[in-house]
């Protein structure tokens, strides 16, 4: 499940300001989108529309088929999983910070949740073990490990769609990439939408929408947008 649909939406913070005009667009199941545009494109209001911070005021979005007015906020938080763009992580170990993601569940059902998802090899990557103490490393866990740690702990929480935001991305270019390329790898069966500032740094994605002033102004494959630019 996880598929999306934008069905003609229009929103505005206020009556006199639309933000987004007549948005359209899907994600398949298990597809891959990516919504790119300059800042203050509204990128940031689709994802809070999603979790229904607030309402359209014309046109409707569903998942799986269903219009999410008709769906609790507190299932849309569990069905949506996001990765933020500024991960703050705990002062004590990686293993916390990612149980941390699953109160309510016992610590060994976590560490073998997270054993069996192989997420230790597959995301994290690094060779220090879930033990160490984030604070040990000090700042040097470096920006793609944090996020890294932040995909891990999205994803204990087996949201149907995981939201990506790099929107205002302090990572360099190929620090970005690498972490698109950690979450295709463990999200191929999810929906996935990422968020970002520039087209060049979007890899993997079945479509890419360009978003400027509210209104989608360009679609298409990474190779098609790249051809008519
Ligand atoms: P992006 O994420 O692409 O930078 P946003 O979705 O944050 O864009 O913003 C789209 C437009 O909506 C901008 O003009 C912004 O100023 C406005 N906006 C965003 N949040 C609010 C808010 N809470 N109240 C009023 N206007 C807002
Ligand atoms: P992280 O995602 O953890 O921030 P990177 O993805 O930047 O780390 O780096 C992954 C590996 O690639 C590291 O071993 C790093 O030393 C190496 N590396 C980082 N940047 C470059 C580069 N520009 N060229 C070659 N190797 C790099």
């Amino acid at each position: 499940g996880g598929g999306i649909e934008f069905n003609n939406v229009t929103f505005g913070y206020s009556p006199e300001k639309m933000v987004l005009r007549n948005v359209s667009f899907t994600v398949p199941a298990g597809k891959t989108v990516a919504i790119v545009g300059p800042s203050g494109a509204g990128k940031s209001t689709i994802m809070r529309l999603l979790f229904r911070f607030y309402d359209v005021q014309m046109g409707a979005i569903s998942i799986d088929g269903q219009n999410i007015k008709l769906v609790q906020q507190q299932s849309l938080r569990k069905a949506i999983g996001v990765v933020p763009q500024d991960t703050v992580l705990f002062n004590n170990t990686i293993y916390y910070n990612i149980e941390y993601a699953k109160i309510g569940s016992s610590a060994d059902a976590v560490y073998e949740a997270a054993r069996s998802a192989d997420i230790h090899e597959r995301i994290l990557g690094f060779p220090e073990s879930y033990e160490t103490k984030v604070g040990e490393r000090g700042l040097r866990l470096s920006g793609g490990e944090k996020q890294r740690v932040a995909i891990a702990r999205t994803l204990l929480k087996s949201p149907i769609i995981v939201l990506l935001d790099e929107a205002t991305s302090a990572l360099d270019t190929h620090t970005e990439r690498n972490i698109q390329a950690a979450l295709a790898r463990v999200c191929t069966n999810r929906t996935t939408i990422i968020v970002a500032h520039r087209l060049s740094t979007i890899i993997h994605a079945d479509e890419i929408l360009v978003l400027k002033e509210g209104n989608i102004v360009e679609r298409g494959s990474h190779e098609q947008l790249l051809q008519r630019d």
